[in-house]
């Protein structure tokens, strides 16, 4: 990713866009000879008709995990002075293990307490759809997602939590199905204040008593 000097107006949205999009496009028809590869090394064979176009499908499923649709997460002044918990919560996400690359899928809550700037709704969801498609540890995801409002809204509380269920847990190693793994990134407010932490984990439905930090 490029680094260029400290951008304003437009210039900042381009910005804030390049930080969320990624890095270099698929390649697909090298993906393609490379799953050709790995069919043959791992002793199968691709001339059955259930295995021949499987090369070129795995490249293009690869290309649409790791693909995330470009947007322009712009903010806006929080003109309004609203001074509540904006929260979107259930956001539902699939990830690639880079440990694996097998899916881990689950629920994104995200919110924040307004400061000086706000950002439309909708755009949470994306943030983590676009955070999301690429090689990801779920602990980083989090962070990722929490990292950017902190950076772009300078709010005065950040809060995010992400439940998932890894692939890589449930159909190999501990063959764990089912077990769901859930991690919190907090800033500010969301993490300093009691009250505004409770009313945030109760919000998004997680039983306050476990232990979140
Ligand atoms: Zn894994």
């Amino acid at each position: 990713m490029s680094v260029t000097a400290a951008p304003v107006g437009a210039d900042a949205d381009a910005r804030a866009a390049d930080a969320v999009v990624h890095a270099r496009p698929v390649d697909v028809e090298r993906a393609t000879a490379a799953v050709s590869e790995l069919l043959d090394a791992l002793g199968l064979d691709r001339r059955t008709d259930g295995l021949a176009d499987t090369p070129e499908r795995v490249a293009r499923m690869f290309r649409e995990l790791l693909t995330a649709a470009p947007f322009r997460p712009t903010t806006f002044p929080n003109d309004a002075g609203y001074d509540e918990l904006v929260l979107v919560s259930d956001i539902p996400f699939t990830s690639l293990c880079e440990h694996h690359l097998l899916p881990f899928r689950g629920r994104a809550h995200v919110g924040y307490l307004p400061g000086d700037r706000i950002v439309g709704l909708s755009k949470l969801a994306r943030l983590v759809d676009s955070f999301a498609r690429r090689p990801q540890v779920q602990e980083r995801l989090t962070a990722q997602v929490a990292d950017w409002l902190r950076d772009h809204l300078e709010p005065r509380g950040v809060g995010v939590v992400i439940e998932a269920e890894h692939l890589c847990m449930s159909v190999r190693g501990v063959r764990a199905t089912g077990a769901r793994t859930v991690t919190s990134t907090l800033y500010g407010l969301l993490r300093e204040r009691p009250a505004a932490r409770e009313e945030f984990l109760q919000l998004i439905g997680l039983d306050t008593r476990r232990s979140i930090r």
